[in-house]
Parts: structure tokens; C-alpha cells; sequence
């Protein structure tokens, strides 16, 4: 599979400060912020700094301390985040994921009863 980067996607122009963003944790290789259209009270969204389009993407292509970097920022903002009662964490993938925004991200949602995972359908 080939990932073609588009560098003038929103979330670069977030990491390249030309958009305002709420950020919520930043660390060497990631950066994590508010969803400017929040589905629950709690609704981070966790990208890597790193030019990758999707979930696949980055699980083939990032680095080890990437990922670990990655992986380790979920974890703290699930701990500062008010889901100790449950979250979801979900990642969408081209068309048939309905992806909006080709920078791979994470969204953590969270904070009130989240119902079932998908609609049948
Ligand atoms: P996707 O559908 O790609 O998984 O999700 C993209 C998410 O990015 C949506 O939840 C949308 O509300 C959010 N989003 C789009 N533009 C902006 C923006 O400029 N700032 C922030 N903080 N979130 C955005």
C-alpha cells in the first residue's frame, strides 16, 4: 500500500502553528487537542507529529519511539481525563472509515455513556 501525505491537510497546518488549537499534552512526537466539534464531553484527539495518514500508516511506518511515544500519550490522557467510567478510543481510515481529516489520528471519547459501537447497517 502506498501513503501519499497531503502536507496541507488541517492537522498539519495545527502542528505547523498556523491553526490555533486547544492542546491538551505535547511531547517529542506527539500532540494531543481539543476536537474543535465535540461528540461527549471528553473528545481528545491524539495525532503523531509525524507525516502519517492513517492508523495502518504509522503502525508499518513510524518509528519504535514513536509509537511508544504515541502509545504512552493515550495512556496519560486517559488518566487526566475524566474516563474512568469508560471511554472509546477510535481511529477512521479512508473512505469506507469516513477519515475527514488524512493525518492519522485517535479520538478519545469519553465522559457520558457512549452507546453501542456501530449502527447496524
Ligand atoms: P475524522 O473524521 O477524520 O476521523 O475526524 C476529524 C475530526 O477533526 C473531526 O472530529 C472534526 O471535528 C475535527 N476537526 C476538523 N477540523 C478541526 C480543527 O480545525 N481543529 C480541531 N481541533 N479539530 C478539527
Amino acid at each position: 500500500m502506498r501513503f501519499d501525505y497531503d502536507d496541507q491537510n488541517i492537522f498539519a497546518k495545527i502542528l505547523r502553528g498556523e491553526i490555533p488549537n486547544k492542546t491538551v499534552l505535547e511531547t517529542e512526537h506527539t500532540l494531543a487537542f481539543e476536537d474543535i466539534a465535540p461528540q461527549a464531553p471528553v473528545h481528545v484527539l491524539v495525532i503523531p507529529k509525524g507525516a502519517y495518514v492513517s492508523y495502518d500508516h504509522f503502525a508499518r511506518d513510524a518509528s519504535d519511539a514513536e509509537i511508544l511515544d504515541f502509545t504512552r500519550a493515550v495512556a496519560r490522557i486517559c488518566e487526566e481525563a475524566d474516563v474512568e467510567a469508560g471511554f472509546r478510543a477510535i481511529s477512521n481510515a479512508r473512505a469506507h472509515g469516513v477519515q475527514e481529516v488524512p493525518h492519522f489520528h485517535v479520538h478519545i471519547l469519553g465522559g457520558r455513556p457512549l452507546g453501542r459501537m456501530l449502527e447496524r447497517g
